[in-house]
């Protein structure tokens, strides 16, 4: 009900390049760990990937995110590790180089980023860490016009395949929360090296990995903002990130949830479709009813991004809540398959799997209702 006639629009060419390009050729890039580089550029091509990016550097300056909310139910319907690498560039890089950039940074990096030919990356976590973000400890000294870099990063979302990775860093180790600045560390840069994709438990088509870096030295036209305020502009910008996970979390659930009782139309146990089971029909009741309700939270937010209304408080209750949902209703799903829903050969089976993280990322749900809690006065 949020979207007019050019939100459903642009769903249709989302649709059309989905079908053309992925959908025919997902069990190739599950295989292959990832995605080939003619995907993203083809994505460039169709204008998917500068929605926020102004028009004078190759984006298409949409100002409005629903556009970015429907490119994320659109890729979530089809994969959810296609919304995972892809919205890190389009939904969470963006506003970053979009933002915190100086006019050199935005003419060396956003036309690239538009076409697919600069893939990016944000690397916030470390081994030692995610949650307690203010703790990082990757460093960056100053030495003359350069920083020196060294520490690592862990889970990083196309952490193996980016060209472009926005790098949190300690610059003031006393002042802990008010002494990290972002970077954008480019490939090749002597020092940084990035270890082989990380073997997870779901989302395989991902490319996910760990970043490390000995003595980078980044010059000081590669920082991303002003000095000491980069967890100020991380926090600022999660928002976006966790609206963006529970608008693919909803649809994503809502996808397979569909698929789910078409199959439970068909298949038959004890002489009746395996639906029309008293306890299956209340079950699908529920599932449906949670999708629904969830899904009408989740449009309010992002209308209120859209109008720059958004609390972080409310998209950590998105952000937990659509990942719960999410969670609850795939694992009824595989129920519903019984043994099939085991199957790998199955989607209902890598939903399952490819969902369970969405509870772990952007933020735990844990850390969500330690935000929510706050805001309580508790
Ligand atoms: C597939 C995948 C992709 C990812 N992509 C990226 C990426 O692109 N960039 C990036 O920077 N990071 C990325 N992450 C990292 C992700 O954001 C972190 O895993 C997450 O923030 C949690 O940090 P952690 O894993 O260090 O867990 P920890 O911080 O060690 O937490 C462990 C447990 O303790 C709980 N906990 C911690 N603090 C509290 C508290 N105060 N109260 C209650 N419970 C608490 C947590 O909720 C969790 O259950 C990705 C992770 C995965 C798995």
């Amino acid at each position: 009900m949020i979207f007019d006639d050019d939100h459903e629009a642009f769903r249709a060419s989302v649709r059309e390049f989905l079908d053309r390009h992925v959908r025919p050729n997902v069990d190739t890039f599950i295989a292959e760990h990832g995605w080939p580089r003619e995907i993203w550029t083809e994505a460039g091509k169709q204008g998917f990937l500068g929605l926020e990016v102004p028009e004078e550097y190759g984006g298409s300056g949409a100002g409005d995110y629903r556009f970015n909310a429907v490119l994320g139910e659109e890729l979530a319907k089809v994969s959810m590790a296609m919304t995972s690498c892809f919205g890190i560039h389009y939904d969470i890089v963006a506003p970053y180089l979009v933002d915190l950039t100086t006019e050199e940074q935005k003419q060396r990096w956003l036309p690239g980023f538009c076409s697919g030919e600069i893939i990016t990356g944000i690397g916030m976590t470390e081994p030692s860490g995610g949650s307690d973000l203010a703790s990082l400890r990757t460093t960056a000294v100053r030495d003359g016009d350069d920083w020196i870099l060294d520490g690592s990063k862990t889970f990083i979302t196309n952490g193996a395949s980016a060209d472009l990775v926005v790098v949190a860093a300690r610059t003031s180790p006393e002042k802990k929360a008010k002494g990290i600045t972002l970077f954008g560390v480019e490939a090749g840069m002597p020092g940084f090296t990035r270890g082989k994709p990380l073997d997870k438990v779901g989302q395989t088509e991902s490319d996910t990995a760990e970043l490390f870096f000995e003595g980078v030295r980044v010059p000081a036209a590669n920082v991303i903002g002003e000095v000491d305020r980069g967890f100020i502009a991380m926090m600022e910008r999660l928002p976006q990130e966790r609206l963006g996970a529970a608008v693919s979390n909803i649809a994503h659930a809502a996808q397979i949830l569909a698929e789910t009782l078409e199959y439970v139309k068909e298949r038959r146990a004890f002489g009746q479709a395996v639906g029309s089971f008293q306890h299956n029909k209340f079950l699908a009741a529920e599932l449906v009813t949670r999708i629904e309700v969830s899904q009408a939270y989740v449009d309010q937010c992002v209308m209120a991004h859209k109008d720059g209304r958004l609390t972080a408080v409310d998209a950590a209750k998105a952000k937990w809540w659509a990942a719960e949902v999410q969670n609850d209703v795939l694992d009824a799903c595989v129920q519903l398959y019984g043994g099939y829903g085991y199957m790998n050969e199955y989607r209902v089976a890598r939903a399952w799997r490819d969902a369970r993280v969405t509870k772990i990322w952007a933020g735990t749900n844990e850390i969500m209702k330690e935000l929510i809690g706050r805001d309580l006065g508790l």
